[in-house]
């Protein structure tokens, strides 16, 4: 199969020369002249030309792998959903630092993402050409095995109605914010090799949640008063046309929805395709209905997943990030604390930095997940810490915004705040920063230092006590949504 070319709206900027120009000009020199800006929109269009698993070899630079490096990829690709996309090969990735380079990384597959069981039995099918039953019924054990729904997403994030019964695309699991599948955005620029929304890329539709239905969005957020704010999400919402996001969020302008403060749009676009926010008619599009939400008085605020500095480099990059910023809606930037691609203060420092320049607000960093290839990206919480203290005595107060590392646990966002000595015990300091209950939220609690635990559920609580503070009335929670 052809790498396939699709028609969404894109403009190019620039040829592949000035791209590595580019990417070798420091970032103080890209992003010092703000008078650039109107000529930095005027992009000519580009198609969006993307590349699956089945286009491995149709990616000139991997040339320069051997032969068992890109047979390792296709093992791999064939269990973790792989997509990247011309832009990312062109701009963002270094062929000259292959395979350390982080945004290499960060899209490409790696024979270490599978434990080498799992690798072994794919890599043997896939050599002895398998049947295609064989191989799929294999691919499907592995999958299930990565733990492809942490957290207890399905059962217990999604809200029900009146007679029980789950309401598709939705996850409401803080009192304050709904979150929002649109159906159209269950996909991606590209893929990043440690998403862990994972399993929604491999086609296996019993794993999706996602809804197509705007009415069901707005019949639950006008009879929850309570929620301030409405956070869609993917995949990437801004793989949708224009034309449907409109549909969800103009309604939301209507008085019966005043107590939606804030219209959050989590996306990577900025990252693996900012040309969807320049040039063309449906990215003028965007652009109007942004400053009309903002104007209407709402907060819009676009949560940018980034890992790393290298995605804030480009002209495409600066220049949509302009033109967001233009409508004045807030762009947020958040991401996960990766191994082999951003386990290291100075990329953490230099990226918040590059935020703060660029008028981006540092949000979050999280701990990875417990899903998928997690053994090969985790960071124990003990060194996630240190990066984290690390980084942020490196910023001054205006990047100090970000918080974490923060893990999306199952009870509610629990952050690192420290590690120190009380009473003779070492102990991990911890709070909720959101939690199941609002009344666990800032709360302190202690945990026995582990050098080795990358997650919760690996911490015991401190001080030789059997529970955590919060234990019972989660366990009790939880038996009542797994019940319904
Ligand atoms: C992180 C998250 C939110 C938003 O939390 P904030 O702290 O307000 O950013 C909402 N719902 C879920 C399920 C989340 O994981
Ligand atoms: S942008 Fe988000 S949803 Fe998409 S692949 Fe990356 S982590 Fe997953």
């Amino acid at each position: 199969m052809s790498a396939q070319v699709h028609a969404l709206a894109a403009p190019t900027p620039r040829t592949a020369a000035a791209a590595a120009t580019a990417r070798a000009a420091p970032i103080a020199a890209a992003v010092s002249n703000p008078r650039a800006a109107p000529a930095a929109e005027r992009f000519a269009p580009m198609s969006f030309k993307v590349f699956t698993a089945r286009d491995l070899d149709r990616i000139p630079q991997l040339a320069r792998l051997s032969p068992e490096q890109r047979f390792e990829m296709k093992v791999v690709a064939a269990v973790l959903p792989f997509r990247v996309n011309q832009y990312v090969i062109d701009e963002l990735i270094d062929w000259a630092d292959v395979p350390r380079d982080p945004i290499f990384q960060l899209t490409f597959p790696q024979r270490g993402m599978l434990a080498s069981e799992h690798y072994e039995r794919i890599a043997r099918l896939i050599e002895g050409d398998a049947d295609k039953d064989a191989l799929e019924a294999a691919i499907a054990e592995v999958r299930h095995a990565l733990n492809p729904h942490p957290a207890d997403q399905m059962q217990m994030n999604m809200p029900l109605d009146e007679h029980g019964k789950r309401i598709d695309g939705l996850q409401h699991k803080y009192r304050e914010t709904v979150l929002f599948f649109p159906s159209q955005g269950q996909t991606c620029h590209a893929y990043c090799s440690f998403c862990f929304r994972w399993a929604q890329f491999v086609g296996d539709k019993e794993l999706r949640i996602a809804s197509s239905e705007a009415r069901v969005l707005h019949d639950y957020l006008r009879t929850h008063t309570e929620v301030t704010d409405l956070l869609v999400t993917g995949g990437d919402p801004m793989v949708m046309k224009t034309r449907h996001l409109r549909e969800y969020l103009e309604p939301l302008l209507r008085p019966e929805f005043d107590h939606i403060q804030t219209i959050r749009i989590g996306s990577k676009a900025l990252t693996f395709w900012p040309h969807r926010f320049l040039g063309a008619e449906d990215a003028d599009d965007l652009m109007r209905l942004l400053r009309q939400l903002v104007e209407a008085g709402k907060h819009v605020a676009l949560m940018a997943h980034y890992n790393h500095w290298k995605e804030l480099e480009t002209d495409a990059a600066h220049a949509a990030i302009r033109r967001i910023r233009a409508t004045g809606a807030v762009i947020r930037a958040q991401g996960p604390l990766i191994a082999h691609i951003n386990d290291d203060p100075a990329a953490w420092a230099r990226l918040w930095k590059t935020e703060v320049r660029l008028g981006l607000v540092p949000y979050y960093m999280f701990v990875e997940r417990d899903t998928g290839a997690r053994h090969y990206f985790e960071v124990p919480l003990a060194r996630a810490w240190e990066i984290y203290q690390q980084a942020i005595q490196q910023v001054s107060g205006l990047a100090r915004t970000a918080r974490g590392p923060s893990m999306s646990a199952s009870p509610g966002k629990v952050e690192i705040q420290g590690v120190t000595e009380i009473a003779g015990e070492k102990v991990f300091v911890l709070r909720f920063i959101q939690g199941r209950n609002p009344d666990w939220v800032q709360r302190p609690f202690f945990a026995r230092f582990d050098e080795k635990a990358t997650w919760l559920d690996q911490l015991a609580p401190a001080f030789g006590e059997a529970k955590w503070f919060w234990q019972d009335e989660y366990e009790a929670i939880r038996a009542e949504r797994l019940v319904g």
